[in-house]
């Protein structure tokens, strides 16, 4: 391969590479995500119909801005497996800490996603207290993108897409065939629960990602155990088995997504002093 072609491959390759690590759930689980955590919300905050459905709508606006913004794409994700503190369950959170071991740039080609929520969740504080409109709506939005994203067990490893373990495509095929197959029944287990209150936005993040993480084994398994028995990775019958092994999964990351969504945006308005705000919140 001559130089100007390895450049060609490399940048193509990086450019795959970036576009399968972006998406969250895709359009359709962003937005039952938030749907539903707007349904929770209302048990503890009385919000109006157009607060939720501006959210709703815009749940998925940081998946289309990545796509010009490039920059934003370690926003999405973090490689927490690629920390050896991680491996031995000394996670460093601060994120000088992190940067001052690793440098900056290491750490934001790792994914910054744990720090992004913690960002956004104080913002939406700020512009509560402000009763600042147009900020409440977009920093809600944010916030409910990233916490959702963070409940996507393939966004927090390094083997995001299966490339190291001889599963490659498994990322897409997870987060968006099974979830665009199986959204009937993902969005009939949506279930009614209690919000907690968020005290350290960065600990619960990292909690959620630490629980996301637990269920990589088993999606990648669970992919193996499929496609061999049904000779493919893209049949009816892959997706049956691959459904039937990680269906309790995926209930309990959608649930737990919309109950940490809800979670945010509620404390961040406690925080701030419980305002009321014409139009969103009686
Ligand atoms: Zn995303």
């Amino acid at each position: 391969m001559n130089k100007n072609i390895t450049q060609q491959f490399k940048f193509t390759f990086i450019l795959f590479a970036f576009s399968i690590s972006i998406f969250g759930w895709g359009k359709t689980g962003h937005i039952n995500i938030t749907k539903h955590a707007f349904k929770l919300l209302q048990q503890n905050m009385n919000v109006t119909q157009i607060y939720a459905d501006s959210i709703v709508n815009k749940s998925n606006d940081p998946d289309i801005r990545v796509r010009t913004i490039k920059e934003q794409a370690p926003w999405h994700y973090i490689d927490i497996d690629y920390y050896k503190e991680f491996n031995n369950l000394e996670m460093i959170y601060c994120y000088d800490s992190l940067v001052s071991r690793y440098g900056e740039n290491e750490v934001k080609k790792q994914g910054t996603l744990p720090w992004v929520i913690e960002r956004n969740y104080n913002k939406l504080i700020e512009a509560f207290r402000n009763k600042h409109l147009t900020e409440i709506l977009f920093y809600s939005a944010e916030v409910a993108h990233f916490v959702a994203d963070a409940h996507m067990p393939l966004h927090a490893t390094i083997n995001y897409d299966g490339q190291l373990t001889n599963q490659k495509g498994i990322h897409s095929r997870y987060e968006s065939k099974l979830v665009g197959k199986y959204l009937n029944e993902i969005c009939k287990g949506f279930y009614i629960q209690p919000l907690d209150t968020i005290n350290n936005p960065l600990l619960t993040a990292f909690d959620i990602l630490d629980n996301s993480f637990s269920f990589i084994n088993i999606i990648l398994d669970s992919d193996k155990k499929a496609s061999e028995l049904a000779h493919s990775s893209e049949t009816d019958m892959y997706y049956g088995l691959l459904w039937k092994q990680t269906d309790y999964i995926t209930y309990i990351q959608m649930n737990n997504a919309a109950k940490f969504v809800a979670s945010y945006i509620y404390s961040a308005w406690f925080k701030a002093g419980m305002p009321k705000i014409e139009k969103y919140i009686n």
